[in-house]
């Protein structure tokens, strides 16, 4: 698989975005980011030179699971969100 820098499993591969998707499902709702704040926040790490194949190189986790939790944030140094 070719390095994308910019994308998120979502648009990597199914079986990747599947497994995450299923991680994220299993995450209790009063632990879970809302819609609108999830969508917002991986806007911020698909625009962000840190994403490479889904993965965040900061914190070495898949973006769309750290953005899932709403207690999280992002580790970069300027705090995207
Ligand atoms: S450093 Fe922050 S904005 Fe960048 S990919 Fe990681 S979580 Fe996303």
């Amino acid at each position: 698989m070719e390095l994308c820098r910019k994308c998120l499993t979502e648009q990597l591969s199914e079986q990747a975005y599947r497994t995450v998707s299923e991680y994220i499902s299993l995450i209790p709702s009063e632990k879970k980011t809302d819609d609108i704040t999830y969508r917002e926040r991986l806007k911020q790490c698909q625009s962000c030179d840190e994403l490479i194949n889904g993965m965040c190189r900061k914190c070495g986790c898949f973006a769309e699971i750290r953005a899932a939790y709403s207690v999280r944030h992002c580790p970069h140094e300027q705090r995207r969100w």
